[in-house]
């Protein structure tokens, strides 16, 4: 077929500044000053909250910087937003007050991936996050989009309520076994079986796992470099909401969530976050 593939960017997100309203006081760059709320009579110190923040694992914002009153994210979230690599990038009003999205597919081919993707994120988070919309009530949609397949194309993309995944990926015989082994560096097995149940099974899975990161974008999550969080990618740049640069994939015990289909606890805590930060 001589699909050329120069470059494995499979997973670019739509971090375009998405210009939102977002109805918080001008923040600092750290919290170092004491925030007082009306309703509260208890004062949480900025640096008991910038303590809190810096005692976490690299990205993982486990409980215990989820327990705070709503007007510490309103004041603090650029500081989660950077430290934790987290950003609206839905539009407001696609998750709606019981912080669901209703999802709707509109090609029969992404179905079975879509439903698996959002239960995933539904069982891992105990809220249903996504649900099924149609035709004429949904606030998310997933369709396909030609994005190529030389430099610049991508397998997903996710934009203000929009998924997009790659056809010339997804129904590409070359693709799979090219992807697999710039991932892993290994041969895939099957690679010259597309019909086999092996090929097939890592097929299904990276696709499923391709949506689910798309869906993690929609929840406000941007990427990690760590290989077994769904949310990896291969780079990343230092910016106001990103932590530091990456130019290659941290492989954590040769474990590669996109050929699993699995969230971390690094990805759950990530959403429950932003759950809490009111994006999504
Ligand atoms: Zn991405």
């Amino acid at each position: 077929m001589g699909v050329i593939m120069k470059k494995r960017s499979f997973i670019l997100v739509a971090v375009a500044s998405i210009a939102f309203a977002l109805s918080v006081p001008i923040t600092l760059d750290t919290p170092t000053t004491s925030v007082t709320y009306a309703k509260s009579t208890k004062r949480i110190a900025g640096k008991t909250v910038a303590k809190a923040i810096k005692s976490t694992p690299d990205l993982n914002p486990t409980s215990s910087v989820r327990k705070y009153p709503a007007y510490i994210y309103d004041k603090y979230w650029k500081v989660f937003d950077r430290w934790y690599n987290v950003q609206p990038m839905s539009e407001p009003g696609t998750f709606n007050s019981k912080h669901t999205a209703k999802v709707y597919v509109a090609n029969k081919a992404l179905k079975s991936y879509t439903y698996t993707a959002m239960q995933n994120w539904n069982k891992a988070l105990k809220v249903k996050a996504f649900k099924l919309g149609t035709k004429s009530n949904h606030t998310i949609t997933v369709g396909f989009k030609n994005a190529g397949t030389g430099e610049g194309s991508w397998d997903g993309y996710y934009i203000t309520s929009k998924l997009f995944i790659n056809y010339n990926f997804f129904d590409n015989a070359n693709y799979m076994p090219a992807a697999y082994k710039a991932i892993t560096g290994k041969a895939m097995p099957s690679a010259d079986k597309p019909n086999s149940a092996e090929y097939q099974s890592i097929y299904d899975t990276y696709w499923k796992s391709v949506v689910t990161h798309e869906l993690g974008h929609s929840l406000g999550l941007d990427h990690t470099p760590y290989s077994n969080d769904i949310m990896e990618a291969d780079s990343g740049t230092r910016s106001g909401d990103a932590k530091y640069t990456w130019n290659s994939t941290k492989v954590v015990n040769d474990d590669y969530a996109i050929f699993e289909d699995k969230l971390s606890s690094r990805d759950i805590n990530r959403a429950k976050l932003t759950k809490v930060l009111g994006y999504w």
